[in-house]
């Protein structure tokens, strides 16, 4: 249980540090992010917290609330979803790691490397910022 009580102190400090109250609708937010581990939209949050009584309204005001608090950060990966994820340290800015993209059924996994491949970074530097890699597909779920 302690590592329970840890998770949820991190999470209150974490919610103070960037100048928000801790509520228990955002706690339940992030919890449910970082347990997810992957980009989860609206949708799939509000189902996720729907058992401890949070409405959908709710949980969108909230997802809003954390990522303007930078604590969550925002991508749309090219289906008109808005999905949302923990924010690291690791790449707290600019372009993360590459997203996996499942075009069944639309779910999405981050993949390893927190930067882009050097030679993908000169090549597009004459046009522009990488801003998201996004690679899309089939998942097992799916494929088989
Ligand atoms: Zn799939
Ligand atoms: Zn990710």
């Amino acid at each position: 249980m302690a590592s329970k009580v840890t998770a949820l102190a991190e999470i209150q400090k974490l919610l103070r540090d960037s100048g928000l109250r801790s509520t228990s609708a955002r706690i339940a937010v992030l919890q449910q992010l970082r347990k997810a581990g992957r980009p989860q939209s609206h949708a799939e949050v509000a189902l996720a917290v729907a058992a401890l009584g949070l409405d959908k309204a709710t949980v969108f005001r909230n997802l809003n609330d954390l990522t303007e608090a930078g604590l969550l950060s925002r991508s749309e990966l090219g289906d008109h979803v808005w999905r949302f994820e923990i924010r690291t340290e690791k790449h707290s800015h600019g372009a993360a790691h590459p997203h996996f993209l499942c075009i069944d059924c639309g779910s999405v996994t981050c993949l390893p490397g927190s930067t882009i491949p050097t030679a993908l970074k000169s090549s597009a530097e004459s046009i522009g910022e990488i801003t998201e890699i996004l690679v899309r597909g089939h998942c097992h779920n799916c494929a088989t």
